[in-house]
């Protein structure tokens, strides 16, 4: 496993590492845990749901991929973090789940900076456009976090870094708005593409396949 490598990488850039352990049966995210890792992405609420038992408590689950609104009641007592708002339904029932948990969810907002339809996330004036008329603001029910993104899956390494290189410009932007409290977290970059990302400004790094070879 190239995971001794890569945290050592990420933690010399003061970039926090993600270990994106969807798909990988308990053995393997066992391991990463007993060199240290402790926090893990999943993208699929029964698959979460599954592993939160089987592993220490110590974990710290982060969401990272698409989420239904209707799943957002059983996740959210459990995770830390999610990476992937991409929607004013979505965000509205995060909000409206964690008021009745009494707790503050921990969100970032999914922008859509990739070529592929396929991805989600906001698009980049609407989302500009949500914040200015108070669609998106924070209370004692969420924390609006940061932002992510995922890049085209392509060759194209020029692509990437400009994709990456546009979501920081938003994030800075956002940040110099200063509506949000806590808006810290650039989360972008997966296996084939952290190294870019990171250079273009990820505070966070979500690595899957990498880490689990
Ligand atoms: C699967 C996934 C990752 C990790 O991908 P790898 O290429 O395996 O590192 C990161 N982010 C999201 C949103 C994912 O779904």
């Amino acid at each position: 496993m190239n995971y001794t490598g890569i945290k050592g990488f990420c933690e010399q850039k003061q970039v926090t590492l993600v270990a994106v352990s969807k798909t990988q049966p308990i053995d393997k995210i066992n391991i990463l845990y007993k060199s240290g890792q402790r926090i893990f992405g999943e993208n699929r609420p029964q698959e979460l749901l599954s592993k939160i038992p089987q592993m220490p408590i110590d974990c710290i689950w982060h969401i990272i991929g698409n989420l239904q609104s209707n799943k957002v009641k059983s996740i959210l007592p459990f995770v830390d973090l999610i990476h992937s708002v991409s929607s004013l339904k979505l965000f509205q029932e995060i909000t409206k789940q964690a008021e009745i948990l009494g707790i503050q969810a921990k969100v970032l907002l999914q922008v859509h900076i990739a070529e592929e339809e396929s991805k989600s996330g906001f698009e980049v004036e609407e989302l500009l456009e949500y914040i200015n008329n108070k669609q998106l603001i924070e209370n004692k029910s969420i924390s609006i976090n940061g932002l992510m993104g995922m890049a085209t899956f392509t060759e194209n390494t020029d692509q990437i870094r400009s994709e990456f290189k546009g979501l920081n410009e938003l994030f800075v932007k956002i940040q110099n708005l200063k509506v949000y409290n806590n808006f810290n977290t650039l989360s972008m970059g997966m296996s084939g593409d952290y190294q870019i990302a990171i250079e273009e400004g990820a505070t966070m790094v979500r690595i899957g396949s990498l880490l689990f070879q």
